[in-house]
């Protein structure tokens, strides 16, 4: 395992590994650039196969967050954790408040929040031993609090962005919509989705929350290995990344790829299969941002959560931009999207 040789490695400020024998915790923390501020992204907590593919997935994930920080307006750099779910880990509080020592090392160059496996409850144990944390429980319409309803109604906003581009259409209603992983941004998407008029259909590896769907929404369930190939108007990937790759694109049926997962694109050539094969992809780090937005929010303390939510809904104007920027080059939208953000962090440096 390189850090410098590995290909997410981005000139990446600080890679920190983070190790305690006596709680088991293996972690990683990457800054990848606080050009445009504190590099401020989620934990993730997940099982690894190897400490190389953790690595790999922090690196990729935080250079992620400085574009996503950036395309969102934040005076935020990009940093991303990993929680490795080793054979002998047992999530105890002393080993959250571990890694809340090792956050606390970087001074507040770093700053922490949920991501894939975390928990609000899990940030309050980590805010025990770190200030540099947010997605902590919150009173009295402050910012703040598990940030995925914000991730999911932006991604909403950019679905509604995407059909009006795409298919011509005023609002989501009467759309099929597919939607990869139902945990907590695929949950709240299904809801506001459905409010809104479209019809669902659903996947997860875990059953229960399959069903919860199901019975709440009305949504059919598919089999998790089938569910990027329905025949939908709009694809929303709200599992994990490189789920888009030569292997799944030629056999996609869908109009549009709009959802929450990040890093969708297994590679940047990618976009371009998406683009050739008349698919519209909305750049995974752009239609995301609302969780991000409400942590800075949070952070600052200055903006209340109904202030959140319309800066959240700019999310559907920023990706129609990108949209129309992307139509009138000729280029796919993930190399718009790129382009963008490499020159707001640019232009801060
Ligand atoms: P989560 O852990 O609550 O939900 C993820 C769900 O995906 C789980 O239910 C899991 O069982 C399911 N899943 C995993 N592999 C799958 C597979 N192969 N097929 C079908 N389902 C599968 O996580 P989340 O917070 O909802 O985040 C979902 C995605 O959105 C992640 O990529 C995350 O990085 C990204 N994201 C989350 C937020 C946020 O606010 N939580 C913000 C931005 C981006």
């Amino acid at each position: 395992m390189s850090v410098f040789t590995d290909t997410a490695f981005d000139d990446h400020e600080r890679v920190l590994f983070c190790s305690d024998a006596k709680t088991g915790l293996q972690a990683i923390i990457a800054i990848h650039s606080t050009a445009l501020g504190p590099a401020a992204g989620g934990c993730r907590m997940w099982n690894y196969a190897s400490d190389a593919e953790a690595l790999h997935d922090v690196l990729r994930l935080s250079q992620g967050m400085s574009y996503k920080n950036a395309m969102a307006g934040l005076h935020f750099g990009g940093g991303k954790a990993v929680i490795m779910k080793t054979s002998d880990f047992n999530g105890s509080d002393a080993l959250f408040e571990r890694f809340g020592n090792f956050v606390d090392t970087l001074n507040g160059d770093y700053i922490t929040a949920e991501d894939v496996g975390m928990t609000v409850q899990i940030m309050q144990t980590i805010a025990r031993t770190t200030k540099h944390v947010t997605g902590l429980p919150t009173a009295g319409g402050k910012a703040g609090g598990d940030p995925s309803p914000k991730t999911a109604f932006g991604i909403f906003c950019g679905i509604e962005a995407a059909a009006r581009f795409k298919l011509d259409r005023h609002d989501v209603s009467g759309l099929s919509v597919a939607v990869q992983g139902v945990g907590h941004v695929g949950y709240h998407l299904c809801k506001l989705l459905v409010e809104a008029g479209a019809s669902l259909k659903v996947a997860d590896i875990d059953d229960a929350r399959v069903q919860r769907i199901c019975d709440e929404f009305g949504a059919t369930g598919v089999a998790p290995d089938e569910i990027l190939y329905q025949s939908v108007d709009v694809l929303a990937p709200c599992a994990l990344g490189a789920i888009l790759n030569r292997t799944t694109i030629p056999k996609l049926q869908t109009a549009i790829i709009a959802g929450g997962a990040n890093n969708q694109l297994e590679t940047l050539e990618d976009g371009q299969r998406l683009a050739d094969a008349g698919i519209l992809y909305a750049p995974d780090y752009v239609i995301n941002g609302g969780g991000i937005i409400n942590v800075a929010c949070e952070y600052d303390g200055d903006i209340g959560d109904e202030g959140v939510t319309q800066l959240v809904a700019e999310i559907g104007p920023r990706l129609t931009g990108i949209f129309e920027e992307a139509a009138r080059k000729g280029e796919p939208t993930n190399v718009i999207a790129d382009a963008q953000a490499r020159q707001i962090i640019a232009a801060a440096d």
